[in-house]
């Protein structure tokens, strides 16, 4: 098992995709489907903002911090601040 698969196990709920987003700056995204929790996670990205991003996009998962389709909306910054705040406390 790989240490990404580590964190994946993490969090049974949840469905990961792995993806390949040619970006420097693009790390992952989570999404709420009918109710259930989809996670992106790009595989081009080092291992460890990988399991980074596991963890900041679980964080908004498990606390439903959600913002909106506006990067730089008081709703998405504060929802970042708690992802950020939650990933940061995790202990796995
Ligand atoms: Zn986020």
């Amino acid at each position: 098992m790989t240490n990404v698969e580590f964190y994946i196990d993490q969090f049974p709920d949840y469905t990961f995709f792995g993806i390949e987003v040619p970006h420097r700056w693009y790390y992952g995204e989570v999404n709420k489907v009918n109710g259930k929790i989809v996670i992106y996670i790009n595989v081009l990205q080092p291992e460890w903002q990988q399991i980074d991003t596991i963890v900041h996009e679980a964080g908004h998962a498990l606390f439903n911090m959600y913002g909106d389709d506006k990067r730089w909306s008081m709703k998405t910054m504060l929802a970042e601040k708690q992802a950020e705040y939650v990933s940061n406390h995790f202990n796995i």
